[in-house]
């Protein structure tokens, strides 16, 4: 809950290459305006000999001190050193990023003489802090509560270390939603007739450098992210340069000089292009004009949105690839998308709103909201929601996010056991219990992983923990009750408590591997679905294991420690559970590699063909 001196709850949508800041004022979304009027906010950070600039000061002096400018911390945020995306990247950032002795990626930068390192979410965390300033210079005094959009693919880690920028930047982040989700409810989708069951809808994401489609179903206020495709690296800024090009070869040719070795006048272009690109898409012919541009000459000229598009035709139908390609992965025809939302800055350009279109059969996308503001007013809208300045009425309608994948705790022979499926419903809360598996085991190392397959090692490790101090009892007596509770944010937090001493541990799981790239998170989520009848197969093989192995200790532990049990037996009964049993285990250990599942069940019978007859006559 908010409270009344902390001001309005913002929505922020803290972009890749732009962020934006929105208020519920006056009964309607106010997009911020930034000191130079803008709507939307570059997420860039610079540091020079003097200052630090953040926002569009930063961005206007990229070209002139490239390796003290950031930008694309989005791309850094939450992931390892060692991530393929990562390391991709860093082949393109003027900007040096190092390792640190746990593997995290931090930035290198030079702020007034002095070498620093940054990390991704101290970055992200300017940013923040600049929109929050926006917001309260908009507002007047204070604002401290924030709603943050982040992708539908993010990852726990991911989200983490984006709810960790919000809280360096001061904010109290009342929920971390997904950019999708945010969209949706920005046209208000969630609220549109249900009548007819789910709602499927298809957010297209086109921003500065990348490209996000994502399938949402919403039903009951519950949105569940069915598939998720993209290009990461597509987007304005590549349009810009395709225009910034053209205009370099025009100089050439028309005043016989090359600038593409000039920084500053690169920049000054490119800024020039990237102004020029926006007004195409309001009208046919646009202008260029920088004074003094190259060797005192002023350069002028024009371009038409004939000639833009041209330029940039073939990045415009790579478009339709991913949006192709996230209908397949969830096997849906372009007939079973009820609306078509256009987000991201370059929705705007007409070429791709009509591209889109003819994909859909003329469908009409939803477009009334500006395509850059469209996730920063559904976060506005998800802030007042959630603070107490909300309408009574509308609390009820505070949407419902779910988890992008199964979280689970690693058990004997290396299976995930699944704690929360994969598309529950946040906040949410389960339990199990897991016992040691070998006797006067005293300590119990937990792996949490996320994942869909059956074997942990096709999962991805979140982290671990280790619980020991458990009081030395035979396998299978002790009992830890594991919880794994997710809070509104998608953020896990574990506790173990061991229920013969009572003793409870809070776990906070610190990342340690590679986490999940997007294309990774498709590829499993698809994986999955292709060996589903593969992994149901082994899920059964394992259940029956661990029906027999269960039955067997319960009857060991009852003969060998329960008296009033073993009083009961004769000697010869005695001896033929025991017997019994004994080969039963023996066997169990002697067979590592799964089996089918009617032979545990076999042994099963055999076992209950010995045991139950005796028990019966006592
Ligand atoms: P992000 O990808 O960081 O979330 P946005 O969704 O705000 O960012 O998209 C930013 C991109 O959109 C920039 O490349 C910008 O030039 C482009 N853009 C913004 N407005 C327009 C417009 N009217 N026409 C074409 N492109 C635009
Ligand atoms: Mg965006």
């Amino acid at each position: 809950m908010a409270a009344k001196e902390e001001g309005p709850a913002i929505g922020i949508d803290l972009g890749t290459t732009y962020s934006c800041v929105a208020v519920w004022k006056n009964d309607r979304v106010e997009i911020i305006t930034n000191e130079q009027g803008n709507r939307t906010t570059p997420s860039y950070v610079a540091f020079t000999d003097k200052e630090r600039f953040i926002g569009e000061p930063a961005k206007n002096q990229v070209d002139m001190n490239p390796c003290n400018t950031i930008y694309d911390a989005k791309r850094l945020i939450g992931r390892r050193y060692k991530d393929k995306s990562i390391q991709r990247d860093i082949q393109l950032w003027p900007f040096k990023v190092v390792a640190t002795d746990d593997g995290k990626p931090v930035i290198l930068i030079n702020d007034k003489g002095e070498e620093k390192q940054l990390a991704p979410e101290f970055v992200s965390s300017m940013v923040l802090s600049k929109m929050r300033q926006i917001a309260e210079d908009y507002h007047g005094s204070m604002v401290k509560n924030a709603v943050i959009t982040v992708p539908a693919y993010f990852n726990d880690s991911q989200r983490q270390a984006t709810k960790v920028a919000g809280e360096i930047a001061g904010l109290n982040v009342m929920k971390i939603i997904n950019e999708p989700t945010a969209a949706a409810i920005a046209y208000g989708l969630d609220k549109k007739d249900s009548s007819y069951g789910e709602r499927n809808i298809l957010i297209v994401d086109l921003g500065g450098g990348t490209f996000d489609v994502s399938l949402l179903t919403i039903d009951n206020d519950i949105f569940k992210v069915k598939a998720t495709a993209g290009d990461t690296h597509l987007g304005g800024g590549d349009f810009d340069n395709n225009v910034v090009n053209h205009f370099v070869k025009e100089f050439k040719r028309k005043y016989k000089q090359d600038i593409s070795g000039n920084p500053r006048a690169l920049q000054r272009l490119r800024t020039a292009c990237e102004r020029a690109k926006r007004t195409l898409s309001f009208t046919t012919e646009t202008t260029i004009q920088i004074d003094c541009f190259f060797n005192g000459i002023d350069f002028y000229s024009n371009i038409s949105r004939a000639k833009f598009e041209e330029l940039n035709m073939d990045l415009f139908r790579k478009c339709l690839e991913p949006v192709e390609k996230c209908l397949n992965d969830a096997e849906m025809n372009r007939e079973g998308v009820h609306d078509v939302v256009v987000v991201g800055g370059s929705t705007r350009i007409p070429k791709v709103q009509q591209l889109l279109q003819d994909f859909f059969n003329g469908k009409t996308l939803c477009k009334d909201i500006n395509a850059d503001e469209a996730v920063a007013y559904g976060a506005a809208i998800q802030a007042l929601l959630l603070s107490d300045q909300g309408n009574e009425k509308v609390k009820d309608l505070t949407l419902l996010d779910v988890i992008p994948l199964s979280l689970g705790i690693e058990i004997k022979g290396g299976y995930m056991s699944v704690m929360i499926p994969r598309n529950t419903a946040i906040p949410t809360k389960m339990e199990h219990i897991y016992t040691t598996v070998y006797d006067y085991q005293t300590a119990i190392d937990f792996k949490v992983y996320e994942g869909e397959r059956p074997r942990t090692r096709d999962n991805n490790l979140l982290g671990s923990f280790y619980f020991s101090g458990i009081p030395p009892a035979l396998i299978g007596v002790s009992e830890m009750n594991v919880c794994f509770d997710i809070d509104a944010n998608g953020i896990l937090n574990v506790s173990a408590e061991d229920k013969t001493t009572g003793r409870i541990e809070n776990i906070t799981i610190t990342n340690e591997k590679g986490r999940l790239t997007k294309a990774e998170l498709v590829r499993m989520i698809k994986e999955a679905e292709k060996y589903k009848a593969q992994d149901e197969e082994y899920k059964k093989k394992a259940e029956a294991r661990r029906a027999l192995e269960n039955f067997a200790y319960k009857i060991r532990n009852r003969v060998k420690y329960e008296k009033n049990f073993s009083s009961q037996l004769d000697s010869t009964d005695m001896k033929k559970i025991e017997e019994a049993v004994g080969l039963a285990i023996k066997w169990l250990d002697d067979t590592e590699e799964l089996l089918e599942a009617d032979i545990y069940q076999y042994k099963m019978e055999e076992l209950e063909r010995i045991y139950n007859p005796i028990i019966r006559n006592m």
